[in-house]
């Protein structure tokens, strides 16, 4: 395994990047020509404080006094970001499975995980263990949804908040106020609005099919503008081409000529409506400046789930469509082994791969590297844009793999994660041991 430097400045060559980790203006500048995989190869020049100081194409870098590293043409991607999880039900799954697979399954599953409040210890650990993995797969920003519901706030969002202080530096947190839509209708609305202006996070409705659904969708935007909120929708999870919550978000926004930042998860149902009408959808999302997240690992796993049949339709987000149109892009973890999804280890390149693999996003790989990286960072808003370019913090992923075929071939193979131009010690850089778990209740394997 290559060495990077404790200290000084030190130079990384024969790097394979992304194209969509590559800042344009850079990738302009320096006329780079991409490889067949989308990607560029690269000499990245890191200053003593940890930022990146210059860029060079292969065989265009000036001689170096500085410690070079040779990646040996393996990918070197930028530290990534996680725009849809919830953290707080992770690792949950031991005590709380799915009985039968389902959405309803997994509600009834995760409700009956809460008759008794977590506990402060419970809530940190697993939400700890899951910043664990995610900082050992190179992940540097993470939103999570935190449920919301009346009397479920506390201890998570206390617990939430001395994790973002202790976690600063290493992985940027933000915090949303996941509930059901209807629950903001009523005084409970202003509360957990207030709660969320608090604690600097994002109001996050789940809006479900129905006649009220544009009435609570009014009441979300009302409620963002008066605590000055971003909002971050569960969208049409589901696949009735007729739900649609994605449609009465973007109208509501054009009305509003909306400047705040609105994402939408899931989007499922509008890979199955006409394509006439999904385009003219797409359209409007672009145009009310709304940021998607597909989220297809938890959506493969409950939807199209019948007990009797094999699956056909898996509530996949139309990303190319969506692309096209100009809408940003992102593909997120959403839930990792609990009652929704039994499985995950908080890893944007699984995300990225299982993305790639469903929605063929392999024609374009370089390209769509964003949507685990840039986009979601941008849409976060904590950190500075996530793209190589000079003055930006060194934050990378050095894989072993030197083709995205095998770097998504062998995702267990080891990863080098720099933050701020620091290699990670093996024990951080390595994804905690589930018995970490095991004196937590009910989480322990069974005898
Ligand atoms: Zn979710």
């Amino acid at each position: 395994m290559m060495s990077i430097p404790d200290s000084g400045p030190w130079r990384l060559t024969d790097a394979t990047v992304p194209i969509g980790m590559v800042a344009p203006p850079v990738a302009a500048k320096l006329g780079l020509k991409p490889t067949q995989d989308g990607c560029y190869r690269l000499i990245l020049d890191i200053d003593g404080d940890g930022d990146i100081e210059a860029i060079w194409p292969t065989g265009g870098a000036p001689e170096t006094q500085s410690t070079t590293v040779r990646a040996g043409n393996a990918h070197v991607w930028t530290r990534m970001a996680d725009l849809h999880t919830h953290i707080d039900k992770s690792q949950t799954w031991a005590r709380a499975p799915n009985r039968d697979g389902t959405f309803n399954g997994a509600k009834e599953a995760a409700k009956a995980d809460r008759t008794a409040p977590w506990s402060r210890e419970d809530a940190t650990a697993r939400m700890e263990f899951a910043l664990k993995c995610a900082l050992a797969h190179g992940t540097r920003s993470i939103r999570t949804h935190l449920d919301s519901q009346k009397g479920r706030t506390q201890p998570t969002w206390e617990a939430f908040a001395d994790l973002r202080d202790s976690w600063a530096g290493r992985i940027a947190l933000q915090p949303c106020a996941s509930l059901g839509a209807a629950k903001l209708m009523d005084g409970y609305g202003e509360e957990v609005a207030a709660l969320t202006a608090q604690y600097g996070g994002v109001l996050g409705p789940v809006l479900y099919p129905g006649p009220e659904a544009a009435a609570q969708v009014r009441r979300a935007f009302d409620l963002a503008e008066r605590h000055d909120l971003p909002i971050d929708f569960h969208t049409d999870e589901n696949l009735d081409p007729d739900s649609s919550g994605l449609s009465l978000i973007a109208e509501e926004a054009i009305r509003r000529r909306w400047q705040g930042s609105i994402v939408c998860g899931h989007c499922c149902s509008l890979s199955l409506k006409p394509a006439d009408e999904a385009q003219r959808v797409a359209d409007r999302v672009a145009e009310a400046g709304i940021g998607v997240v597909a989220l297809p690992m938890t959506n493969i796993y409950l939807l199209g789930r019948e007990a009797t049949s094999t699956p056909v339709y898996r509530g996949l987000a139309p990303i190319h469509l969506l692309r096209a149109a100009g809408v940003a892009v992102a593909f997120g973890s959403d839930n990792c082994r609990d009652a929704f999804h039994p499985y995950g280890d908080h890893d944007l390149v699984e995300v990225f791969r299982e993305t790639a693999r469903i929605g063929h996003a392999d024609m374009s790989w370089g390209p769509w590297a964003d949507a685990v990286a840039a986009v979601p960072d941008r849409l976060i808003g904590l950190q500075e844009t996530n793209s190589l370019k000079p003055g930006a913090a060194a934050d990378l992923v050095i894989f072993r793999g030197r083709s995205f075929s095998e770097v998504f071939s062998r995702l267990g193979a080891p990863r080098i994660i720099v933050v701020k131009g620091r290699a990670l010690s093996e024990a951080e850089a390595t994804p905690p041991a589930f018995s970490e778990l095991d004196g937590l209740s009910g989480l322990a394997p069974a005898e």
